[in-house]
């Protein structure tokens, strides 16, 4: 279920320098623009890709929901 053509990175964040993290739905979509949590800026990277994945628990829940129904 989890896509593994998926481009993974660690980027971090060129306004405030803080790592990257992709969680829950991002996780799982590779974007061309990433959002930072921390100072909310958007900046893009050269490749759709997927930085520092994480996907809760909660979230993996909902998934196993979704297909399961
Ligand atoms: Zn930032
Ligand atoms: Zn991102």
């Amino acid at each position: 279920m989890i896509n593994t053509d998926i481009v993974r990175i660690d980027c971090d964040c060129p306004e405030c320098g803080k790592e990257h993290v992709d969680r829950d739905y991002w996780a799982l979509n590779p974007h061309k623009t990433h959002l930072c949590e921390h100072c909310g800026s958007l900046f893009p990277v050269t490749e759709r890709s997927v930085s520092r994945s994480f996907i809760s628990s909660e979230f993996h829940q909902t998934i196993k929901h979704l297909f399961e129904n």
